[in-house]
């Protein structure tokens, strides 16, 4: 006799990047017939993106800290990351034979590196549990019965016939690979409170001359901490044709964006050998000079590598210090002026989304009984540091379970 599902019904989850996958499954696992729609001509555009500079999957610090990484939305996300926490997410992967290993900065990768690998097995996963994963399926909205509406390749939007729903159509960062925030104004015609979609974890633009840039766009400046009102941000920055981008930015972007949102002009302060006390570089620049030029002397007394020492003429524009303990302090406090930030198409997440009082403890809308929602589409954010994929993935499978409460108490 065949087993009978543990739990038969049809679903939809409409999204097919990491928090749409993860309810996918988490609804395949306990029995639901679940079809994926995604828009686009593969699923997980962006998951795989993410893995090209190393797929920074979670993070290896104290769960508490983890939690106060989402700021003001860290109430709202604390049930669902206690039930998905890093360690369950870092077993998720070995249990699709992506074994994880943890960076000096405490973020966790998989061994292999890359998203790829994770994503085949996961798909792989999907497939045994039934998923039936629909491409090029745009979802338009809702019907007069509010069943969802998707249109397939071949004919107009139809509704679907499915028990429930579950929305993860992302944010708004890197369109071109399916999540393009359309689903804002849909969902706001429906009367759902939205905080507009703006660049979050996004690169500084800063005015660099034409020289510095023709030479160092591309170089990574290593090991330098940047300023930024209270904030210090330390990693490897590295130079774009328009400014900075890189972990440390990214950190200190949504207080930079905010500043010029408000009018000001602000500068960031780098720090080109954080831990060399200032006294102490002072005292190196003290040093005769002899015959060397003013790069092979900064090499040599202060450690700093040729763009480090491009960028030190380039800051505030005037002829470097002779003084050694003004040229220690200008290496310690480097001011560059930041004009703007990067647009959402270029950013790494987006910052705003559905806002939390429209959903309930299950990820319920609210307003629309049995229309979940999930990952970068609510209004959450972090910096980066494997947070981003981590929220995608518990709120996926919280939103999930939500659902799966809810069907079973009708
Ligand atoms: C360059 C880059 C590097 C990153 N690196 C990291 C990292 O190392 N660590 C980390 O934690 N995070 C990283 N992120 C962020 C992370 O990738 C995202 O936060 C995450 O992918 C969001 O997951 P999601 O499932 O909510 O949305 P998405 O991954 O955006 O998936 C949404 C899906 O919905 C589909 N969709 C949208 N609208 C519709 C519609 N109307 N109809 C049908 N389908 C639709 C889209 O095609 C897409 O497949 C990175 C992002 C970028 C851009």
């Amino acid at each position: 006799m065949s087993q009978a599902p543990a739990f038969a019904r049809t679903v939809a989850v409409i999204g097919g990047g990491p928090a749409g996958l993860m309810a996918a499954e988490v609804l395949g696992a306990a029995g639901c017939a679940v079809t994926v729609y995604d828009r686009m001509p593969s699923v997980g555009r962006k998951f795989l993106l993410a893995g090209r500079g190393g797929l920074n999957l979670t993070h290896g610090e104290p769960f508490e800290r983890v939690v106060s990484r989402f700021g003001e939305a860290s109430p709202a996300l604390r049930p669902a990351l206690e039930a998905f926490p890093p360690d369950a997410i870092r077993a998720w992967a070995a249990g699709l034979g992506q074994e994880t290993v943890v960076g000096s900065s405490g973020r966790v990768f998989p061994r292999a590196w890359k998203a790829s690998p994770l994503l085949r097995a996961w798909l792989g996963r999907l497939r045994s549990l039934g998923v039936d994963i629909r491409l090029r399926h745009l979802w338009t909205g809702f019907d007069g019965a509010g069943r969802p509406l998707v249109a397939g390749p071949d004919g107009p939007s139809e509704p679907i016939r499915a028990s429930a729903a579950l929305l993860a159509l992302g944010g708004a960062s890197w369109p071109r690979l399916g999540s393009d925030g359309a689903w804002t104004e849909i969902l706001e015609a429906d009367g759902i409170a939205v905080a507009s979609l703006a660049p979050a974890n996004c690169g500084l633009h800063v005015p660099w001359s034409e020289p510095f840039r023709a030479r160092f766009a591309g170089e990574p400046l290593t090991r330098v901490a940047i300023r930024f009102g209270g904030d210090v941000a330390r990693g490897d920055p590295i130079v774009t044709e328009t400014g900075l981008e890189g972990g440390p930015v990214y950190a200190l972007s949504a207080a930079v964006r905010a500043a010029l949102d408000r009018g000001s002009a602000p500068r960031i302060a780098l720090d080109l050998r954080p831990d060399l006390p200032e006294a102490r570089l002072a005292g190196s620049l003290s040093r005769p000079r002899l015959r060397q030029s003013t790069s092979t002397f900064l090499r040599k007394a202060a450690g700093l590598s040729p763009v480090a020492v491009a960028l030190l003429r380039e800051g505030p524009g005037d002829p470097l210090p002779v003084d050694p303990a003004a040229l220690a302090a200008r290496i310690k406090g480097l001011l560059l002026p930041v004009t703007g930030t990067d647009g959402i198409e270029r950013a790494i997440s987006s910052a705003g989304g559905v806002r939390r009082e429209e959903v309930d403890g299950r990820f319920m809308l609210r307003r629309r009984p049995g229309i979940f929602v999930a990952g970068e589409m609510i209004d959450w954010d972090a910096p980066t540091g494997g947070y981003l994929l981590s929220a995608c993935l518990a709120t996926g499978a919280a939103a999930a379970r939500g659902k799966l409460d809810w069907l079973r108490a009708r």
